[in-house]
């Protein structure tokens, strides 16, 4: 048997990996009042529905989506944020002051499996909701950036527009959808169906020829009201005191229809096609569609294998070894090592306890395979002498201590530094 197209085990070498991204999110996400927030990977297939946009590619076509035995149509989520929102509702959050909350976790979509796409894949997201404040934009895209920097990831940038609010792109929309019309049969089949549909995720399109009729196309930004100018600036203002990089990108859109005014990516040159590693905006009308008070809010997902794909390589994470390897044979000192694995516990020393009940000298070869220092004997001797065997693996060593000593003995040898 094999695991589901598009999905993928992660195994203990790399796990390791997951756990270090996890930490450092953590860390950096309290120092700035983040909070861990976890809501559930199903959810009623009208939350995405009502949320991502019905003209969007995770409805139309990248949905897992099914009955389940009650006849209610349920999805495995695609993206964290409408999730967020929906408990922002359920919880009435909106009576406290502004929520600054984080996630992690496995996301849906059913698509084409390729380097750097899945169809189970990990986001990790911030949201940051309550403000309208252009510094709640700053705030969000130097975390992303902070950590990004945190895990060693250089040669990226960071690509930011403003895509006004509802009315402006309206307007944008009909005049782009009037230049485009005379082009249609020239245009790439996605773009063709997308003219009348959503015609913004043209501007997105990586065919060549779509992108030379694209050039003369009236540009969003000429679309712009005063307040939607004044924001975007501002946020560009605080970039630039933050000393963040950015390229203004007029021709960004999102592939999520929530959001308005600030958009934004983060792209690296190393994964070929795939290379957003994240993903973010404000959406000030999201929470209101979803039946609570008007609330702005911005925030990004940073996808997580397109980030440890690149990272992965150049972190610096050790590859824990157990310190000390016990070593048991007979009964009764089977019976016996109990005591001892209770003790190393609650010393925090870390230890694997042999199961095989081979031979001592098979014991001792797993023991150097595990890159164990220290090894632990107890046979029928050390029963009967009420002690242990200590062996020291890469010295060759072998003595016997008196059983009470066991803790000294492993502490002093930690303290000459043989362990
Ligand atoms: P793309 O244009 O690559 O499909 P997207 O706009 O659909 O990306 P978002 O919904 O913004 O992506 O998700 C944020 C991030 O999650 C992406 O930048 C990417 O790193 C990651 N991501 C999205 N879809 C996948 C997937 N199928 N497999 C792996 N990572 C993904
Ligand atoms: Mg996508």
């Amino acid at each position: 048997m094999q695991p589901l197209r598009g999905t993928k085990d992660i195994l203990p070498d790399e796990t390791i990996y997951w756990q270090y991204v996890y930490n450092q999110a953590l860390e950096i996400f309290s120092l700035h009042n983040y909070k861990e927030i976890r809501t559930p990977i199903l959810e009623s297939t009208q939350l995405f529905e009502r949320s991502i946009g019905e003209t969007t590619d995770i409805i139309n076509k990248e949905m897992y989506n099914f009955k389940d035995q009650g006849g209610r149509n349920i999805t495995l989520r695609p993206e964290g944020t409408a999730s967020i929102a929906r408990a922002f509702v359920n919880h009435k959050l909106y009576q406290k002051t502004i929520q600054r909350l984080w996630y992690y976790g496995p996301m849906f979509r059913y698509e084409r499996p390729q380097n750097g796409r899945q169809r189970q894949f990990h986001q990790l997201g911030i949201e940051c909701i309550g403000s309208l404040n252009p510094m709640a934009d700053a705030e969000v895209i130097h975390l992303a950036h902070k950590l990004l920097n945190q895990m060693e990831l250089n040669n990226c940038t960071l690509e930011i527009n403003s895509i006004g609010n509802l009315e402006e792109r309206k307007r944008y929309q009909m005049d782009l959808i009037e230049y485009l019309k005379p082009y249609t049969k020239d245009l790439d089949k996605d773009s063709q169906q997308r003219l009348n549909i959503n015609p913004l995720r043209i501007l997105d399109s990586k065919n060549m020829k779509t992108q030379e009729i694209l050039h003369y196309a009236p540009s969003l930004n000429k679309y712009l009201t005063k307040q939607s100018i004044n924001h975007f600036n501002l946020v560009c203002t605080y970039l630039d005191s933050l000393q963040i990089q950015y390229n203004i990108n007029y021709k960004l859109v999102r592939g999520l229809d929530y959001y308005n005014y600030t958009a934004f990516e983060i792209k690296t040159n190393l994964l070929g096609t795939q290379n957003t590693i994240c993903g973010g905006g404000r959406y000030d009308n999201l929470i209101k569609q979803l039946g609570g008070p008007e609330t702005p809010a911005v925030g990004w997902a940073i996808g997580l294998e397109r980030l440890l794909q690149i990272v992965q390589k150049q972190l610096d994470i050790k590859k824990d070894h157990s310190r000390v390897y016990i070593i048991t044979q007979g009964i009764e000192a089977q019976k016996k090592i109990w005591q001892i694995v209770k003790n190393l516990e609650n010393e925090k020393i870390n230890f694997e306890l042999d199961l095989s009940n081979t031979s001592f000298q098979k014991q001792i070869k797993k023991a150097i395979k595990s890159g164990a220092k220290l090894c632990i004997i107890i046979g029928n001797d050390e029963i009967l002498n009420n002690c242990i065997t200590i062996k020291i693996l890469n010295q060759h060593k072998q003595y016997t201590i008196p059983y009470e000593n066991l803790l000294n003995e492993i502490n002093q040898l930690s303290i000459k530094s043989e362990l």
